[in-house]
């Protein structure tokens, strides 16, 4: 397969030509989320301007166009991460609501005291607070799967922590503070040992590794649309059939409905009884147009070019800045450079380099459980997407050396 064309790729995206405090946009805050090629705006425009309905109920031709694009959405996401029916993908407000549907219908629905969740080090806030929220209403027990000086995490203590208590393993697919990837696979076969369920928290996941959530084999996978160059507003949790079908529905309202009278009400299947009410109906349908548009750009090829660029970056930052110190080094990590820098605080190193018109991230990432492992409380982060290049990172080191010199 040809490498990305990155110089043809970043015309696809109109905020690329911007300029930030009179210097050229160098995006490299992918993580939080990513920009929009034009294929994604325009079909968000398109069905606002041409289809604009409510779905689902209405019998006039526009509710049936807009029916119809949505659920061809839901059929676009299905074909992204591989999943055997579209009746398993659940359309959420994106990978929070996802985690807190299957907490809320599942977990409470299926667990009791003294069952034990497990979740990693790693993971996102959005990935442990559910859990503990769930936790503190059931009497669970929730543990956490260490992860190593390198960010990566702990297989044997992870098997040693897995035993019949243990009802649910809950992980990241890839790492946002660290950019370790996790072997989902693996961590999903070891679950099944002891019949666990398993959640994959596949926000980092999507954008950068092809994702087939059969050969995975977890039960339950959540995504973001915002973070594989869609809209923010819209997220999928994909979920075996069969428990989806057993879990009882989370909101209630219209749309998840079968027959409603005051005496009782029936839902409706999948995967209308967990969509309660109107969703983001044009960034639903922008959402699907975005995992077409990565499914043609090839999740391989951009997975690739970021790790190229990752490993550029790195060797860039230490061979310039020798006491920089990087936090998450995992072998074959995703395009995310954690840093902390001596005597100078992250923020400061955020708000200097914007000025140059480099946008990166500071703090902790909605992961403070990890950076508090690598003893600190913040880190700047440069995340990378299909559309950064060389010349980006170059001017970033650069950028980095100028404001640490304005901090000395
Ligand atoms: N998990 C991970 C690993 C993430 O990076 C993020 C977003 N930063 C989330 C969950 C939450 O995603 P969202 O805010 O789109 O719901």
């Amino acid at each position: 397969e040809a490498p990305l064309n990155v110089a043809q790729l970043r015309q696809e995206f109109p905020i690329l030509s911007r300029e930030i405090n009179g210097r050229p946009l160098v995006y490299l805050d992918n993580a939080a989320t990513c920009q929009k090629p034009e294929v994604v705006l325009r079909a968000q425009d398109h069905f606002l301007r041409h289809s604009n309905a409510n779905i689902h109920r209405g019998l006039h031709t526009l509710s049936q166009e807009a029916t119809d694009a949505f659920e061809h959405a839901r059929r676009q996401l299905q074909q992204l991460i591989n999943a055997p029916s579209e009746r398993e993908i659940i359309f959420t407000r994106g990978t929070t609501e996802a985690i807190n549907l299957v907490a809320q219908s599942w977990g409470r629905s299926q667990l009791q005291a003294g069952d034990e969740i497990l979740v990693s080090m790693m993971e996102h806030h959005a990935n442990i607070v559910p859990w503990q929220m769930l936790a503190e209403e059931k009497g669970l027990t929730l543990k956490v799967i260490p992860v190593d000086e390198q960010g990566v995490l702990d297989m044997a203590a992870y098997q040693a922590l897995l035993s019949d208590r243990t009802r649910l393993v809950a992980v990241a697919h890839v790492s946002n503070a660290l950019g370790t990837v996790n072997p989902v696979h693996e961590i999903t076969r070891l679950a099944k040992t002891v019949d666990a369920v398993v959640l994959i928290d596949g926000a980092q996941g999507v954008p950068h590794v092809a994702v087939d959530v059969q050969q995975i084999g977890a039960d339950f996978y959540a995504l973001s649309g915002h973070k594989i160059y869609g809209p923010t507003g819209m997220g999928v949790l994909y979920g075996r059939e069969a428990l989806l079908e057993a879990m009882p529905p989370w909101q209630g309202g219209g749309e998840m409905i079968d027959q409603v009278s005051f005496e009782k009400t029936t839902y409706a299947g999948l995967p209308h009884k967990f969509e309660a009410g109107t969703p983001a109906i044009a960034e639903g349908v922008a959402m699907g147009r975005a995992a077409q548009w990565l499914m043609e750009t090839g999740v391989e090829r951009i997975g690739a070019w970021e790790h190229q660029l990752t490993r550029y970056a790195t060797d860039q930052l230490k061979s310039t800045l020798p006491d920089i110190r990087i936090i998450g080094e995992a072998p074959g990590k995703a395009g995310v450079i954690s840093f902390v820098l001596p005597h100078a605080h992250a923020q400061d190193i955020g708000l200097l380099i914007d000025q140059l018109g480099v946008a990166i991230r500071t703090g902790h990432h909605c992961a403070m459980p990890v950076l508090h492992h690598f003893g600190v409380n913040a880190t700047a982060r440069a995340s990378f997407a299909a559309y950064n290049t060389k010349e980006e990172v170059d001017f970033f080191v650069e950028s980095l050396v100028k404001v640490r010199e304005m901090l000395a």
